[in-house]
């Protein structure tokens, strides 16, 4: 009913060389045959080679970021058509480094959402909680405020562009995950709320991706969740074992 994705963030990880040692890596290790959408989103740098590299592979090739301008005077910005150009058709947005370390607010996701779905893009569009919104019982109003902001203003149409992942702050890099009841609870809350915006056939087809502290270990019981739809891997992606162990999880 909907797809199922499992996708590697590897933020600022490996240069050209480590780059090309890892996808050869992960050509050899990953299961070709599995329904399951894989994606590898390398740092700009990267992308190019990764696309040339992972050519004729079932493994996609998705940036980090974005701008949401066209073009223009945006000293180290990267725009759609860039990434377009050289065959990359999937951008993670919002990820809580971008959020937290680049100031990027909801305003601005929306835009730059804007953007990449003018281009025909796939947006993984990640949100997520901090510890103390969790402690304060605030949680749910976050993620609600997130989805609103960013992305209540789309079109039903450009929803079939979007893929959401679900990553508690408190639970990245930090080797603490959410428990699989955790993750189910927010995703069902996620996919509630998509229906009471739109409809529950929309709710029901969007694949909503847990991230946060996914391991080999831990991956099984999180994806075994119902409204778990695969994961959004950082540290872990950064291993072929690892990564493939995961994708063997779903
Ligand atoms: P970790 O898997 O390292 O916790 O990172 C998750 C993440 O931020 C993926 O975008």
């Amino acid at each position: 009913m909907r797809n199922t994705i499992v996708a590697g963030n590897w933020k600022m990880h490996k240069t050209l060389p480590e780059t090309h040692s890892l996808l050869d890596e992960l050509i050899e290790k990953l299961p070709t045959g599995k329904q399951t959408e894989i994606i590898v989103a390398p740092a700009f740098t990267n992308l190019s080679n990764a696309v040339a590299h992972l050519e004729g592979t079932n493994i996609q090739v998705a940036a980090q970021n974005m701008h949401q301008a066209e073009g223009g005077a945006f000293t180290g910005e990267i725009s759609a058509q860039m990434l377009l150009s050289i065959g990359v058709n999937t951008v993670i947005l919002g990820h809580s480094e971008r959020r937290h370390y680049f100031q990027e607010t909801d305003a601005l996701l929306a835009d730059k959402v804007n953007t990449a779905l003018k281009h025909d893009m796939r947006v993984i569009f990640c949100i997520g909680e901090e510890l103390k919104d969790r402690q304060n019982k605030q949680y749910l109003n976050v993620i609600f405020n997130q989805l609103t902001d960013g992305l209540f203003h789309l079109t039903k149409e450009q929803w079939k562009h979007i893929v959401i992942a679900y990553e508690p702050v408190w639970a990245i890099g930090t080797g603490e995950t959410a428990t699989p009841k955790q993750a189910q609870e927010i995703h069902a809350f996620i996919r509630q709320e998509i229906d009471r915006k739109y409809d529950k056939n929309l709710a029901n087809s969007t694949s909503i991706l847990y991230g946060g502290s996914v391991k080999p270990n831990n991956a099984k019981e999180i994806f075994s969740q119902p409204d778990v739809d695969g994961g959004l891997i950082g540290g872990a992606a950064l291993s072929a074992d690892d990564f493939s162990a995961i994708v063997n999880a779903i």
